[in-house]
C-alpha cells in the first residue's frame, strides 16, 4: 500500500530537514540502525504498525523530530522525505507498533517498595507465609520491621484469614506487617499489635476492622482498610531517598513492558517533589500523570498554585485527586448494597462519608481539577456516581472527566450512568481474573452481571481506561490485554471464558490502554495515537498483538519503548 502526503505536508517536511534546521547538525554522524537516538530526528523504517488513527490504521513507518511525529507513511516515501545525515532509522524488521502503553492506574512508588520488599504472591499457605518472614529476620537489624506483601488466602486451603499466632512466634522480637496482595488489608503480628496498641478493647476505627477471635474477642492480627494504619503510622517513614530509589526502579520495570505513562493513583507530598525534581533533571523516561491523596485540607495545600502541567518537555502532570470510597472485594471490605453472599450480615466498608466526597469534588471541579474516586463495591460506585452528578449538575464548559476507579461492581440500572455523566471508567482487567475463582462466592451469580463489565459499559458509550493496579496485579499491560480480550488465567482457564459476553475486541482493548487512558488524562490531543503533530509514544513489540493466538500474548515480549522520541527501553 502506498501512501501519499498531501503537498503541504511535502513543504513542511522539506523545509524542516533543511540541514541547519536538524537538531544536532555538525554532531558527529550516527550509524544507521543504532537505537539510542537522541530526542530528535528518529525514523523508524519497514514496521508493522498500529496507529490508533482511524483515518489511517495500518502505516510502515515513523518520523519523528524534537519528540513529535512529523510524518507516517510507507517506508520510502517518509525514508525520502525524513532523510538528513544526522537522522538515526531503525529498521523494525516487519515488527509490530502501537501507541505506547498507558496504565491509567498504578502505584509506583509501592511497586519499587514491592520489587525490594518480602515477596508473598503465590504462597500457597500461611504456613509458607511464616517461613519465609522468618528467613528474612537474619537479614534485619535489631528491631527492625518485618515487611512484606502479596499473600492472598483465596490461594490457600482453608481460604479463611490467617491469626497472627504462628507469625508471632517465628518472629518474636521484629515487628511484622505483611500486606495482603489487595493492599486493603495486612495481618501484624503479636510485636506489631503491641506497638499499635492493638488490644481486645480497641474500638474498630470508622472505615476499617480489626478481625477478632470469634470466642475471645483479642485482635487476629487481621487489619481490613482504615484499621491498617493502626500499625503502619508506626511504621519507620521511608526517607525520600528510598522513595525516590524506589520510583526509578520501578520506572525501569515499566518501560521494559512497554508502557509510556502511568497514571500515579495516589501520592503525597513527598512524591510529587521527588517526581519535580526527577524531571527537571531530566530522569523522568516514562510520563507520569499524578493523583494526589488527602482530605482537603491537604488538597488545597498541593494545588495552592494551581495543577502542575508539564512545560513542552516536561513528562510530569499533577491535575487529579485520588479519593477512596470504600475497601476491596477480596477481604470484604468492598462497599455493597446487599450483605456479602458469603458473609451475611456484612456489607463492606465506606471509607469516605456522601458530604466530604462532595465536598472535595465540587472543590477539584470549580478548582480545574480532577477527581478519581476509587469505588469497588455497587453501594460505593452509587454513591460516587450520586456525588459527580450533583457536583456537576447545571455545570457547562468542558467536561471534568471525573473517574471511577476499578467501577468493579455495578449495579445493572448505574451502568448507563457513566456515559450519562461523562464519568470515565478505569479498570483493570486482571482484576477480573484474579477474583473469577471467588468473585462469585462473594457476589452470588445475579450481581455477577455487573461485575467487571467491561462490554456493558462500553455498549453503553462509556469510556473505559485500563490499567493494573500494579503492585497488585502484575505491571505488564500485556498481561492487562489478555485478560480484557479473553477473560481467562494464564492456564487458559476457564475454557471459554469466564462471563465471556463482557470481553472486550482486540481493537477495544488496545484503545482502552492507549488513546482512552490518554484521554483520561486530557491528553488524547498529544499522545494515544500515531499522526502527525503527537508525542512519539511507541512500543514495538515482537509480536502482532492483534492477530496471534490469545496464549501468545502471554509469550509476547517488547522490542522497544520509544518516549518522546527517545529510545527508553530495548531488547539485549
Ligand atoms: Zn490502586
Amino acid at each position: 500500500m502506498k501512501f501519499l502526503l498531501p503537498s503541504i505536508l511535502l513543504t513542511i517536511l522539506a523545509a524542516s530537514w533543511m540541514p541547519d534546521a536538524a537538531p544536532g547538525a555538525g554532531g558527529q554522524k550516527r550509524e544507521v540502525g543504532d537505537l539510542i537516538a537522541p530526542s530528535s530526528d528518529l525514523i523508524l523504517l519497514n514496521g508493522k504498525v498500529y496507529t490508533g488513527d482511524p483515518g489511517r490504521p495500518w502505516v510502515e513507518a515513523i518520523a519523528i523530530r524534537n519528540g513529535v511525529i512529523q510524518a507516517v507513511g510507507d517506508s520510502k516515501t517518509v525514508r525520502n522525505l525524513a532523510w538528513s545525515s544526522e537522522a538515526v532509522s531503525i529498521d523494525l524488521g516487519g515488527r509490530f507498533a502501537c501507541p505506547g502503553f498507558v496504565d491509567a492506574h498504578g502505584h509506583v512508588a509501592s511497586l519499587g517498595r514491592t520489587m525490594r520488599s518480602l515477596d508473598l504472591v503465590g504462597t500457597g499457605s500461611f504456613g509458607e507465609v511464616v517461613k519465609r518472614a522468618g528467613e528474612r529476620i537474619p537479614t534485619l537489624a535489631k528491631g527492625e520491621w518485618v515487611l512484606g506483601r502479596g499473600w492472598d488466602q483465596n490461594d490457600w486451603k482453608e481460604k479463611s484469614f490467617p491469626h497472627h499466632e504462628a507469625l508471632s512466634k517465628a518472629s518474636p522480637d521484629h515487628p511484622a506487617w505483611l500486606v495482603r496482595i489487595d493492599g486493603h488489608a495486612g495481618i501484624a503480628n503479636a510485636r506489631a499489635l503491641e506497638i499499635a496498641g492493638i488490644a481486645k478493647e480497641t474500638p474498630d476505627p470508622e472505615g476499617g476492622r480489626i478481625v477478632r477471635d470469634p470466642g475471645s474477642g483479642a485482635a487476629t492480627g487481621v487489619l481490613i482498610d482504615a484499621a491498617m494504619s493502626l500499625v503502619t503510622r508506626h511504621i519507620p517513614s521511608m526517607d525520600k531517598a528510598q522513595i525516590r530509589k524506589d520510583i526509578l526502579a520501578a520506572q525501569s520495570a515499566c518501560i521494559a513492558v512497554g508502557l509510556t505513562e502511568i497514571h500515579d493513583a495516589g501520592i503525597g507530598s513527598t512524591e510529587i517533589e521527588i517526581y519535580r525534581e526527577l524531571d527537571r533533571a531530566g530522569l523522568l523516561d516514562i510520563r507520569i500523570y499524578g493523583m494526589a491523596s488527602g482530605n482537603l485540607a491537604t488538597l488545597r495545600r498541593v494545588f495552592a498554585d494551581g495543577p502542575i502541567l508539564p512545560d513542552p518537555n516536561g513528562r510530569f502532570t499533577l491535575r487529579s485527586i485520588k479519593a477512596v470510597a470504600d475497601g476491596a472485594l477480596g477481604s470484604r471490605g468492598a462497599a455493597l448494597l446487599a450483605d456479602y453472599a458469603d458473609d451475611p450480615g456484612n456489607r463492606g466498608l465506606m471509607t469516605i462519608g456522601k458530604e466530604e466526597l462532595l465536598e472535595i469534588v465540587q472543590w477539584a471541579v470549580q478548582k480545574g481539577l480532577q477527581v478519581g474516586t476509587h469505588a469497588i463495591g455497587d453501594a460505593a460506585n452509587r454513591m460516587t456516581l450520586d456525588v459527580y452528578e450533583e457536583a456537576t449538575r447545571g455545570r457547562r464548559g468542558d467536561s471534568p472527566r471525573l473517574r471511577v476507579e476499578h467501577a468493579q461492581v455495578l449495579a445493572p440500572e448505574d451502568i448507563s450512568r457513566f456515559d450519562r455523566l461523562g464519568v470515565i471508567a478505569s479498570m483493570q482487567p486482571t482484576h477480573c481474573t484474579s477474583d473469577m475463582p471467588w468473585a462469585g462466592q462473594r457476589l452470588g451469580a445475579a450481581r455477577l452481571s455487573g461485575a467487571y463489565a467491561w462490554r456493558s459499559l462500553l455498549q453503553s458509550g462509556a469510556r473505559v481506561a485500563s490499567g493494573s493496579d500494579f503492585p497488585v496485579e502484575s505491571e505488564n499491560p500485556l498481561w492487562g490485554f489478555y485478560a480484557a480480550v479473553s477473560r481467562k488465567d494464564h492456564d487458559g482457564k476457564p475454557e471459554g471464558g469466564w462471563n465471556l459476553s463482557e470481553r472486550m475486541t482486540r481493537e477495544e482493548a488496545i484503545r482502552t490502554f492507549t488513546v482512552d487512558g490518554a484521554y483520561a488524562a486530557f491528553e488524547e490531543g498529544s499522545k494515544g495515537t500515531l499522526a502527525p503533530g503527537m508525542w512519539a509514544d511507541i512500543v514495538v513489540l515482537d509480536k502482532n498483538i492483534l492477530k496471534v493466538e490469545p496464549a501468545e500474548l502471554l509469550r509476547t515480549r517488547v522490542w522497544a519503548t520509544i518516549v518522546g522520541g527517545k529510545v527508553v527501553y530495548r531488547t539485549r
